[in-house]
């Protein structure tokens, strides 16, 4: 570990050379940035998955479960509906969310007054974003420029081009909520869908794979060898869906979509087991990704920025310069400032530092709620500040000032 590195600062002579050098830069290319179009894109994707996702609940899964147990079925469809309306109102709360500039440019009083941890530049001066439509806006601690939405986010954690919107303080619990429903969801869906389509795969593939038709179109060709494996046995399961409605189960004309049993073998409803299982996959991996992160106090942003401060770190030896300084350059107050003067020194701290981790149950409890069911409402957002700091995380980082002075 480097030493800390800490500076007596004169903090008004440089501020203006700063200032000079942040001057107003040229707007973002935001039409250049792929996840701007991604976010255009992928909305009206989801929309389409969800409304056929939906088709197939109401026509298929729900008669089935209700098929069984009458009274189980009405529970599953309201459980279902439930969490299918709080996953998109999540959702809208995300996307919906604003992405006009910050209204307020200037610091808060303690920090124009330099009584707490800030953010600043090599004078001590608060850092302010001058990109895009920032004009001069005050960045806290984790505050960053998101250069697909064109704006400043307290509290940046990432950008989803999911949902074409910044998970920031404000959004952050509710993309919580809907990675949380979306999980509810697509597991209420694929428990009846998931067993049944696996019966109608090893059907069709029983009845086709070892056909002569199969042979000649398929597994003698030396394209069928393009891609390899994966390759090979899903063009293999492709053709034999479509022979097997040509050949054994008569035309797909005499099975109706809406009304065929859930293990009806159909490509269509096969692909969508197929990425509801994806997606299930990747909604449970990002609520366990989320709650860590939050019991730790700790965002993305910061966990991607530790991960390149290592790297540094191991490169300084080799002598590779990295191309920036992972980590975050603070004003750390003296402790006496009750005399009015601007006392303190700069720090630079590693990305990771703990200066908002407030103790595991105090963290979740500021991220999701004080209580179990305001967890589960997208609309109560978390609570964030970028100036209080954790008074032993101060106390540290003033030892190390001490150390270094
Ligand atoms: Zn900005
Ligand atoms: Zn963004």
């Amino acid at each position: 570990m480097r030493p800390a590195e800490a500076h007596d600062v004169s903090i008004r002579s440089s501020s203006a050379q700063i200032r000079a050098n942040l001057s107003p830069r040229q707007p973002t290319a935001r039409h250049k940035r792929p996840n701007v179009w991604l976010g255009k894109a992928i909305p009206l994707i989801l929309l389409v998955f969800v409304w056929k996702g939906w088709e197939l609940v109401l026509h298929r899964i729900i008669p089935h479960v209700a098929a069984r147990n009458r009274r189980r079925g009405v529970v599953y469809a309201v459980t279902m509906h439930v969490a299918l309306g709080m996953t998109l109102l999540s959702y809208a709360t995300v996307y919906l969310h604003s992405r006009a500039p910050p209204a307020k440019k200037e610091p808060p009083k303690e920090v124009l007054e330099r009584r707490v941890i800030f953010a600043c530049d090599d004078a001590g001066e608060p850092i302010r974003c001058y990109r895009d439509q920032c004009a001069g806006a005050w960045q806290g601690v984790r505050t960053r420029h998101c250069r697909d939405c064109g704006t400043c986010r307290p509290v940046f954690d990432h950008h989803c081009a999911f949902m074409d919107n910044c998970v920031d303080a404000e959004t952050h619990k509710a993309f919580f909520c809907f990675v949380l429903y979306a999980a509810v969801v697509l597991g209420l869906g694929l428990a009846p869908l998931l067993p049944a389509q696996l019966h109608a795969l090893r059907l069709v593939t029983a009845a086709t794979w070892s056909t002569e038709a199969l042979s000649i179109s398929w597994w003698s060709r030396w394209y069928s060898w393009l891609g390899g494996p994966i390759w090979r046995y899903a063009g293999a399961v492709l053709l034999g869906y479509r022979q097997f409605h040509l050949s054994v189960a008569g035309s797909t004309s005499t099975v109706d979509s809406k009304t065929a049993r859930l293990s009806e073998p159909k490509l269509s409803t096969l692909a969508i087991t197929a990425s509801a299982s994806l997606i299930l996959l990747i909604a449970i991996s990002m609520i366990v990704v989320v709650t860590r992160n939050a019991a730790k106090g700790l965002s993305t942003v910061q966990v991607e920025r530790a991960r390149s401060y290592r790297l540094q770190v191991k490169r300084e030896p080799l002598g590779i310069k990295s191309r920036y300084d992972a980590r975050l350059q603070l004003w750390i107050p003296a402790i006496d400032t009750h005399d009015g003067k601007a006392s303190g020194d700069i720090l630079r701290v590693e990305p990771d530092f703990p200066l908002f981790d407030y103790g595991r149950a105090e963290n979740m409890r500021r991220a999701f709620g004080n209580t179990w069911w305001k967890w589960l409402l997208p609309w109560l957002p978390g609570e964030y500040s970028d100036t209080e700091i954790r008074p032993s995380a101060l106390a540290a980082l003033r030892q190390r000032v001490v150390k270094a002075s």
